[in-house]
């Protein structure tokens, strides 16, 4: 298989459309139960949930009858094409200097203004609060705009379905290379230029490639250890398309390895596929992680899976829900949420498995297909 074989599936306008229409009116839905007649939206992955506006800087105004962009000069003409082309029904005000007479005439006899408490700095409330809006009642919310985004649409499942394709088809295409001893480093980034050349936009974080005793750290960052005979290999990492994100894990045995590490690979596979068995909507969050972790307790590692078993994934590669044992979500159709369990032992190195999985009515659908069979050998992929 060689890159000029595998050409992108298809570009991201060839993708099915997004609902934008319908998000800000179930935006609105949330005003009553939190108490606001207004919102500012500030968290720059919600505006883009909205608006489809996906610059650097930017507030959104949302009241029972208006949405209102509001951004600088340097986004007129971007903001204007990108709400225009996703077919939302947004006003959009330009100005570099007077953002804040802007954003008082969009909430202009609104007496409870919500702000986004997870996004909002304290001196930007303290601004609000005692300098633009003294005789107003600012309401702190959360997660409104991020719940909503739980419930993926076609579009946005077809965009992630993408992503997650390119990083399957990258990792085929590189799992022999790590029988050529590259250092991580060089791994990482022949990874994510394959990405790229398949259609990425980026990758959807920096690439994890952990090997031997880097692999114990969960969260290692690549180093310019050689990847040898007798390894294993934590790869974790995924790609973006038109903003949505994939993630996956898989880990891979250079030649022969330990039994010790036999067993792990054992273990945490069957732990993850448990884990992903046990996805379904109506399933509390925490019970997925309950599953996953039991198989590893069981075979005697309890301590050593030392992270929650997932998270949601969409405009954010860490989004609602939470899947861990603290988590209080309840999964619904159309969550898209990873299953990824792990082992790390300092003197075997780590085995983690991860997939992005969509929630259906019927429990869920795997949405990263890479095989998990850790010999670094291409082999097809079921269709
Ligand atoms: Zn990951
Ligand atoms: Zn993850």
């Amino acid at each position: 298989m060689t890159l000029s074989t595998h050409s992108p599936v298809s570009a991201p306008d060839a993708l099915p459309p997004m609902e934008f229409g319908s998000r800000s009116s179930r935006l609105r839905e949330s005003f009553d139960h939190a108490g606001i007649d207004a919102l500012v939206v500030t968290n720059p992955s919600n505006i883009r949930y909205l608006t489809s506006f996906t610059g650097s800087a930017g507030v959104v105004v949302v009241t029972a009858g208006s949405l209102v962009l509001i951004t600088d000069g340097r986004y007129r003409d971007q903001a204007v094409d990108q709400v225009r082309a996703a077919g939302v029904d947004a006003e959009v005000e330009i100005s570099s200097t007077a953002q804040r007479k802007l954003i008082e005439a969009a909430l202009a006899g609104m007496g409870r203004i919500g702000l986004e408490a997870d996004h909002v700095s304290w001196s930007t409330q303290r601004r609000y609060a005692e300098d633009w809006f003294p005789d107003r009642e600012l309401v702190p919310t959360t997660a409104l705009v991020e719940t909503l985004r739980r419930r993926k649409d076609v579009g946005e499942l077809a965009r992630i379905e993408l992503a997650a394709r390119i990083a399957d088809d990258a990792l085929d295409l590189l799992r022999p290379r790590l029988l050529e001893q590259p250092t991580e480093l060089e791994f990482g980034r022949e990874l994510d230029l394959t990405m790229r050349t398949l259609g990425a936009t980026r990758p959807s974080f920096e690439t994890i490639v952990a090997s031997g005793p880097n692999g114990a750290r969960p969260h290692a960052r690549p180093s310019s250890r050689v990847i040898t005979e007798g390894d294993l290999v934590v790869i974790d990492f995924g790609a973006v398309v038109d903003g949505y994100c994939s993630d996956m894990t898989r880990t891979l045995a250079v030649g022969e390895v330990s039994d010790t590490a036999r067993r792990m690979l054992e273990v945490v596979t069957s732990a993850q596929a448990a884990g992903v068995a046990a996805v379904r909507p109506g399933v509390a969050a925490r019970d997925v992680d309950a599953v996953c972790r039991e198989v590893i307790t069981e075979a005697g590692w309890a301590d050593a899976f030392s992270h929650g078993t997932g998270h949601g994934v969409g405009l954010d590669i860490h989004e609602a829900p939470g899947v861990g044992s603290s988590s209080d979500a309840t999964l619904v159709v159309g969550d898209v949420v990873t299953v990824e369990p792990g082992v790390y032992l300092p003197e075997h190195g780590g085995v983690r498995v991860e997939d992005t999985v969509v929630v259906t009515t019927e429990g869920c659908r795997p949405l990263t297909h890479s095989t998990k069979d850790p010999t670094p050998i291409a082999r097809p992929r079921p269709a």
